[in-house]
């Protein structure tokens, strides 16, 4: 479990990221960090991207409905505005930020505050997310946190689409993507293929016919 360094008496602050596939517990674990620096007289904000509107539009809400106040922004670069006298600022969803998020919270550590970001390190192809891998370079403490794969109970680290949807942006629930480890990710997109094969194939016969 990770462990605050330090609450109070250092001179810059730090970015703290944790990252993970969908339904790894990223949320929670943000908020338990946020919980505990407000436990410790911290003055906390919250921050999302405004397009994450899947729950209610003021709250960072995690799967199992644990929610704290958080506000919507357009930019990252809007974080510097809302930042005067704040100790901790988390962001949640830092996938869905603009490439300047990283250079973004290295100005607000240097600041003085400690920066804790939550996101998807990985889209559903497989790839880097967004501003997550260069933010993951310049961060202080990375924690990786793992669901579990719903076909084998091994540790997942992939987002598996379950619509054959190509847009990345697809804000989604258990119906959309489901955790898997590198094996059954990497099965499922093999079979999805052979199954499209399939439906071109057929389609070709019946034009045959
Ligand atoms: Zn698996």
């Amino acid at each position: 479990m990770f462990l605050e360094p330090h609450f109070k008496g250092q001179r810059s602050g730090w970015i703290e990221v944790i990252c993970g596939s969908m339904f790894s517990g990223k949320t929670e674990e943000l908020i338990r960090r946020l919980k505990r620096a407000k436990i410790a007289n911290q003055r906390v904000e919250i921050f999302k991207p405004r397009l994450d509107t899947r729950y209610d539009e003021a709250k960072v809400v995690s799967h199992d409905a644990n929610h704290v106040l958080s506000t919507p922004v357009e930019h990252s670069r809007k974080l510097l505005e809302l930042c005067e006298g704040v100790n901790v600022i988390g962001i949640d969803e830092a996938q869905f930020f603009d490439a300047d998020l990283p250079e973004v919270c290295q100005m607000l550590a240097l600041k003085g505050i400690r920066v804790i970001a939550a996101g998807l390190d990985m889209d559903f192809r497989g790839k880097p997310f967004g501003p997550m891998p260069n933010l993951l370079a310049v961060s202080e403490y990375i924690t990786k946190v793992h669901a579990i794969c719903q076909h084998c109970g091994n540790l997942a680290t992939h987002s598996y689409r379950l619509s054959q949807e190509e847009n990345t942006v697809m804000l989604g629930e258990k119906d959309v993507y489901e955790p898997r480890c590198r094996t059954c990710y990497h099965m499922g997109n093999i079979l999805d293929l052979k199954a499209s094969e399939k439906e071109t194939d057929g389609e070709a016969k019946i034009r045959e016919m």
